[in-house]
């Protein structure tokens, strides 16, 4: 049976990029909404995901690519709590507050779910090794964990005499050649380098760096012109790379590619694409694609449900050309003032109109200043790129205060040594496959 209440309520499943600006839009007065606006998500904040790589890097502190709801979307209530269900006939999800195990149930006149994506992983007979071995780029924690493992890599590799195994655990790998994976690669690239310099037995030889994409080229998305040019810069730097080869198996010692050869490394970094959070398979009467996808219509409204809707990049929305619309952050966002225009026409009895929000550009910085951009028919590379990727996404970061955290960040970070320290964020597992592997080396030397 459906709960009855005072004033309506509308409950939005994760307040990430989309959760979060929708839930702010439909606090708005213009949209005419008397509504309780409820978000539920497992954090109290959600993760700036443009600035993550640099604040894994050291470039910004981490804290400062975070952006706490409760600060965003003031007039909308918080859950932090694990949704773990849904029952659509008497419209209530199921959720676990975060350090309680009771289980609790909200009601709601209209869902959102919003509940992002995942790194997108492949069966074990396909690709094996990498849920045990791999390091991915979702969360604060992922971010952070791969700095501390470049710095604890240091730290051995400097300790051991053979020359050999010092390669092997300063020989960094990417998987995914897209704008994630590119974007690791040039910053870690440059931290791991720049950090080496007080290390007295590396020498810039014994670092390697290495990228495999199963695409003809890299940064697929980007005009053929700035992929090529991105290519040669980063092939200049030294680092390798692998275009139309996949990784077919990942070890704690090595990878295995898709030709057959085996590649001494210590470090796997996987980007090799997203999928939609797995959680949607848990909450009943979502209708998904083959994909896993949540299907929705073109004005977000789930297929075939009266008061459900999807948004970012767990649904698949069609566009103004009929393609799912790309899952990107700035998709997302826009993706908010017509959703929750559409929820308050569904309200006033007034007829929904289909979205659609077209990609501005794509700008992917390459490290040591560099960057690449394609907006709106403007081609750039070069310092000007990375000027235009920090000066947009400056802007972009919300709140005043945040953004001067950040530039003031950069500032020092322009004239300040990086601190080249572990913050003993990273899982308990990556700490015993570098030990494992090489710590008995070094006491045998
Ligand atoms: C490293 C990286 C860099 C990126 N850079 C860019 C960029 O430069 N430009 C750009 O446009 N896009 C970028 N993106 C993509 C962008 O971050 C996503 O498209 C965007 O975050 C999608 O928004 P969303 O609301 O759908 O998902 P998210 O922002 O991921 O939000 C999902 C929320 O759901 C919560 N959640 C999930 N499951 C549960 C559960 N069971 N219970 C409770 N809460 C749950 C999560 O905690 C999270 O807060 C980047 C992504 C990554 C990983």
């Amino acid at each position: 049976m459906v709960e009855q209440r005072e004033r309506k309520r509308i409950v939005i499943l994760g307040g990430g990029f989309g959760g979060s600006y929708l839930a702010k839009e439909l606090t708005r007065r213009k949209y005419g909404l008397d509504v309780e606006v409820v978000v539920i998500d497992r954090n109290n904040y959600f993760i700036f995901y443009p600035l993550l790589i640099e604040a894994g890097c050291g470039s910004i502190e981490p804290r400062h690519c975070t952006v706490p709801i409760r600060e965003f979307a003031p007039k909308a209530e918080l859950l932090m709590a694990e949704v773990v269900g849904m029952d659509p006939e008497s419209q209530r999800v199921h959720f676990q507050l975060v350090g309680d195990e009771q289980s609790r149930w909200i009601g709601y006149d209209h869902l959102v779910v919003a509940l992002g994506s995942v790194t997108r992983m492949f069966p074990e007979d396909v690709v094996s090794g990498v849920r045990e071995h791999a390091f991915f780029m979702k969360h604060m924690s992922d971010a952070v964990a791969i700095r501390d493992r470049a710095v604890e890599l240091l730290e051995l590799a400097n300790a051991i005499d053979d020359l050999e195994e010092r390669r092997r655990l300063l020989h960094f790998v990417v998987v995914g050649g897209n704008v994630t994976g590119i974007e690791v690669l040039g910053e870690l690239e440059v931290f791991v380098r720049e950090a080496s310099a007080q290390y007295h037995n590396i020498k810039d030889e014994d670092i390697q760096f290495s990228v495999y994409e199963f695409n003809k080229r890299l940064l697929a998305i980007l005009p053929d012109h700035l992929s090529n040019w991105a290519t040669k810069l980063l092939r200049k730097r030294g680092i390798n790379i692998h275009t139309g080869v996949s990784v077919k198996e990942v070890h704690a010692d090595r990878i295995v590619d898709s030709n057959g050869e085996t590649v001494p490394c210590s470090t796997v970094i996987w980007t090799a694409g997203i999928a939609p959070s797995p959680m949607l398979k848990n909450l009943n009467g979502l209708p998904l694609n083959k994909f896993g996808g949540m299907q929705c219509e073109s004005d977000y409204r789930a297929t075939g449900t009266p008061n459900i809707w999807g948004m970012g990049d767990c649904a698949s929305v069609p566009g103004r050309d009929g393609k799912p619309m790309p899952p990107l952050a700035q998709i997302a966002i826009r993706q908010a003032p017509q959703l929750a225009a559409n929820i308050a026409a569904t309200e006033q009895g007034r007829p929904t109109k289909p979205g659609g929000v077209e990609l501005q550009g794509i700008l992917v910085p390459l490290g040591r200043h560099r960057g690449v951009a394609a907006i709106k028919g403007l081609r750039v590379h070069g310092i000007l790129a990375w000027l235009m990727w920090r000066g947009i996404y400056l802007m972009k970061t919300p709140r005043f205060g945040r953004r001067l955290r950040v530039l003031v960040d950069w500032m020092l970070n322009a004239v300040c040594r990086k601190d080249y320290v572990q913050l003993g964020m990273h899982a308990a597992s990556h700490r015993d496959m570098i030990r494992s592997k090489s710590g008995e080396r070094a006491s045998q030397d």
